[in-house]
C-alpha cells in the first residue's frame, strides 16, 4: 500500500497528503509538490499487467501514489473508470504504425479532441472527490476555477470539470480571435456550472492577465477559493504516466526495450510523465523533447543553461500555439531531481532528508538567479546528467508545416496536427542519432483543432484537399448547429462581476 507523501521543489521540510498536493497544486512558496518517493513496480510488473485495459493500467499504476487513506482503492478505480469511459476508442490511448520501427501513440481520443483530456478528464473527478470528501464531513468548500485560453486547451479543462458539485468553471477567451470551431466546443457545454466568458477587446495576454491579477487579489482569491487546473498539479502528471506504459504493451514484443519517445513539449507535463514511468522502471532508451521556435529547453539541452530568449519578445506566436512557452513550468520538477542526482559525494552520504533540504536549497538559489537575470548556468555535471536521459530538438514553423505535407502525402496518407508534426519532425532528425530504436512520438492533438496550419500546408500542395471533408471529424462540424452559450464582459471588472454574481446565486445573462 503506498504511503507516498508530497513535498515542494522549493523547501520546508513539511510533506503533504496526495489530497493536500492536489488541491493546492502550487505550493506557498511558489515550488511544485514531488513525491517523497519514486515507489517501485511490482516484480513481476510485465507479465502480469500484459493484456490490462487502459483503465486497469492506470489503477495499478495510480495506486503506487495514491495512498489509501486519501482515496481508497475501489473508489480510485471507480473515479479511473469514469475518467475513461468519455474516449471514442477502447485502447483509449491507441499506437499507429505509420513505418517500420515507427509509430505515433495518439492521445486525442477524448471529449475535446486533444490530450489533455487524458489528464483532465481524471483531475476533474478527483477534483470532486477529494471536496465531496470534506463536505461530506462538514466542510463547505465551494471551488471557482478559473482559466485563460488561447483557444485550444480551455475546452478540455470545460469537460473535465461540467456537472461536478461544489465546483463552478469560469473560462475567458479573447473575443473574436479564436476559430468557430473551437468557440463551439466550449460554448455548447450547457452545465450550469460552467461559464464561456468572452472578454471583448481582448488578446489572449490579456485574459491572462486577468486571470493573474485575480489570482493575486488576495481578498478575492480567498473568498471565491480560486482554484486552477494548470497543467503543475499532480495528479495530471500522474495520469499521464499510464500511456508509456500503455505504448509498451501495445508494441509487438521485440520493439519493446528499444523505445525512444518523442514528445511535443510546452510546459513538460508530458515528457515528465514519460521520466516517472522511465524511473519507475519502464524499460525505454530516451526521451525525447520536441520544440517549436519557443526553444529555451531545446537550448537548455545543448548548453546546460537555462536561459530566456531576451526580455522584449517574450513568446513567439507559432503554429503550434500550446507550445509557445517562455519558460516551462514542469521542467521545475525535474531540475529538482538533477539537483539531487548531481550532490557531491559529502552530500550523498547524508540522510534523506538533508540531502532533499540540499537539493531544495539549490533549486532555490537557481530560481532566484532566472527571476533575477533571466537566466542560469547549471553547469557540466547537470547537463550530463540530463544528457543521459534527454535530448532535445528545435522544429521552425516552415519544418513543421513540411512535416504535416510529408505525412498527408505518404502511401498511407494521414493528417496530422502541428504539434504532432513538431514531434514527427524531431523524430526523423534524430533517427541517426539511435539506429534499431522504435521511435514512438505522440500525437497531442486531432488535427481539426489546428485547421489554420493544416489549411496552410495542404491546401496549395493538394488541390483537392478539402479541410471540412478530409479532416473534419462529423461530430466536431455538428457543434457549430448547436445552441451557444456565451458570457461577455469587457475587463477585469467585468470579470470580476461576473464572478461575484454567479456567486451571490443570480443568474447573469448570456450574450
Ligand atoms: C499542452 C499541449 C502540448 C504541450 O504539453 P506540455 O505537457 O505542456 O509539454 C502539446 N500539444 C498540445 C496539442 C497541447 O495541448
Amino acid at each position: 500500500m503506498s504511503q507516498t507523501r508530497y513535498f515542494s521543489t522549493r523547501g520546508g521540510s513539511e510533506t503533504l497528503s496526495f489530497d493536500e498536493a492536489v488541491l493546492r497544486g502550487l505550493a506557498p512558496n511558489g515550488g511544485l509538490y514531488i513525491p517523497t518517493e519514486i515507489p517501485a513496480l511490482p516484480a513481476n510488473w510485465e507479465s502480469e499487467w500484459e493484456g490490462l485495459t487502459f483503465s486497469e493500467l492506470s489503477h495499478r499504476i495510480l495506486s503506487l501514489f495514491v495512498p489509501e487513506d486519501s482515496i481508497p482503492s475501489a473508489d480510485l478505480k471507480d473515479i479511473i473508470d469514469r475518467s475513461y469511459a468519455t474516449f471514442r476508442v477502447p485502447e483509449v490511448t491507441p499506437l499507429r504504425q505509420t513505418a517500420e520501427g515507427e509509430y505515433v501513440l495518439e492521445l486525442w481520443h477524448g471529449p475535446t479532441w486533444a490530450f489533455k483530456d487524458v489528464a483532465l478528464q481524471f483531475v476533474g473527478n478527483v477534483f470532486a472527490y477529494l471536496l465531496g470528501k470534506r463536505n461530506d464531513a462538514g466542510a463547505n468548500e465551494q471551488l471557482t476555477v478559473l482559466g485563460a485560453t488561447s483557444g485550444d486547451t480551455g475546452s478540455a479543462a470545460i469537460y473535465g470539470l461540467r456537472s461536478k458539485p461544489a465546483i463552478t468553471i469560469f473560462i475567458l477567451y479573447p473575443d473574436g480571435r479564436i476559430s468557430p470551431i473551437q468557440q463551439a466546443q466550449m460554448a455548447t457545454v450547457e452545465d450550469a456550472n460552467v461559464y464561456t466568458v468572452a472578454v471583448q477587446g481582448a488578446d489572449f495576454d490579456k485574459c491572462q492577465a486577468i486571470v493573474k491579477s485575480c489570482f493575486s487579489d488576495a481578498s478575492f482569491n480567498a473568498s471565491h477559493r480560486l482554484g486552477a487546473v494548470n497543467s503543475i498539479n499532480w495528479a495530471r502528471i500522474l495520469a499521464q504516466i499510464v500511456y508509456y506504459f500503455q505504448a509498451y504493451f501495445l508494441l509487438p514484443k521485440d520493439k519493446r526495450d528499444k523505445v525512444q519517445f518523442v514528445v511535443p513539449t510546452g510546459n513538460f507535463g508530458d515528457i515528465l510523465a514519460g521520466w516517472y514511468a522511465k524511473r519507475l522502471g519502464l524499460p525505454c532508451r530516451q526521451l525525447v523533447v520536441a520544440t517549436n521556435e519557443n526553444d529555451i529547453l531545446a537550448r537548455f539541452f545543448s548548453t546546460g543553461r537555462y536561459e530566456r530568449e531576451d526580455s522584449s519578445a517574450e513568446v513567439k506566436a507559432t503554429y503550434s500555439p500550446a507550445m509557445d512557452i517562455a519558460l516551462s513550468s514542469n521542467f521545475e520538477r525535474l531540475l529538482w531531481y538533477l539537483a539531487h542526482e548531481t550532490q557531491s559525494a559529502e552530500q550523498q552520504a547524508q540522510g534523506a532528508e538533508e540531502r532533499r533540504a540540499a537539493a531544495q536549497a539549490t533549486l532555490n538559489g537557481w530560481m532566484d538567479e532566472l527571476k533575477r537575470t533571466g537566466r542560469v548556468d547549471m553547469g557540466a555535471a547537470v547537463k550530463e546528467a540530463a544528457a543521459r536521459e534527454f535530448w532535445a530538438e528545435r522544429v521552425s514553423d516552415e519544418d513543421t508545416l513540411a512535416e504535416i505535407r510529408k505525412y498527408a502525402g505518404a502511401g498511407t496518407p494521414y493528417v496530422v496536427d502541428p504539434h504532432t508534426a513538431v514531434g514527427l519532425a524531431t523524430q526523423a532528425r534524430s533517427k541517426p542519432r539511435a539506429p534499431d530504436s522504435t521511435w514512438v512520438t505522440l500525437s497531442t492533438a486531432h488535427p481539426a483543432k489546428f485547421s489554420e496550419a493544416v489549411d496552410l500546408a495542404l491546401t496549395q500542395a493538394f488541390p483537392d484537399f478539402d479541410f471540412r471533408r478530409d479532416v473534419l471529424p462529423p461530430a466536431l462540424a455538428a457543434l457549430e448547429q448547436l445552441p451557444q452559450r456565451v458570457y461577455k464582459v469587457s475587463g477585469e471588472d467585468g470579470v470580476r462581476a461576473l464572478i461575484e454574481q454567479v456567486k451571490r446565486g443570480e443568474k447573469p445573462t448570456p450574450a
